[in-house]
């Protein structure tokens, strides 16, 4: 098996990362959190072990918030892009997988936290166009 490494960034580009593969399942997560910190219905994330992690570029462009005690949301200052989490006592990351900029072999193996979705942005049912609705 050849190794293959996966790339991302944030919409920028200023930074840029590389994981060694995901090392936990795809899991799209509701909590009011992710909601708040994506701007968006839920954020799709996958743990990675931290040796399988490194950033390449734009260490320094990166601010993170404590969004709950101990857990640190990292994020572009320029762009705004969320896309790593993380407590640091914890053996792996949570990376935000929308930034990466190839496809994981992994298709997304749960919906979590849906206990704090709210009505207004339940998504099943609602019309859906490859573009925007003309
Ligand atoms: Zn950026
Ligand atoms: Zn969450």
């Amino acid at each position: 098996m050849t190794e293959h490494h996966l790339h991302g960034s944030c919409l920028c580009g200023g930074v840029r990362y590389q994981v060694d593969r995901l090392d936990l399942p795809i899991q799209h997560c509701h909590c009011h959190t992710c909601r708040k910190a994506h701007a968006a219905a839920y954020a799709s994330t996958a743990g990675v072990l931290r040796q399988h992690f490194r950033w390449l570029q734009g260490q320094q462009l990166l601010s993170s918030y404590e969004s709950s005690t101990g857990k640190l949301r990292h994020f572009c200052r320029v762009c705004g892009s969320q896309l790593l989490a993380e407590r640091p006592a914890q053996s792996h990351v949570i990376l935000r997988v929308a930034t990466l900029d190839e496809a994981p072999p992994q298709r997304p193996a749960a919906h979590i936290w849906c206990s704090h979705d709210v009505a207004w942005l339940a998504h099943d049912g609602v019309p859906s166009f490859a573009e925007w609705q003309a």
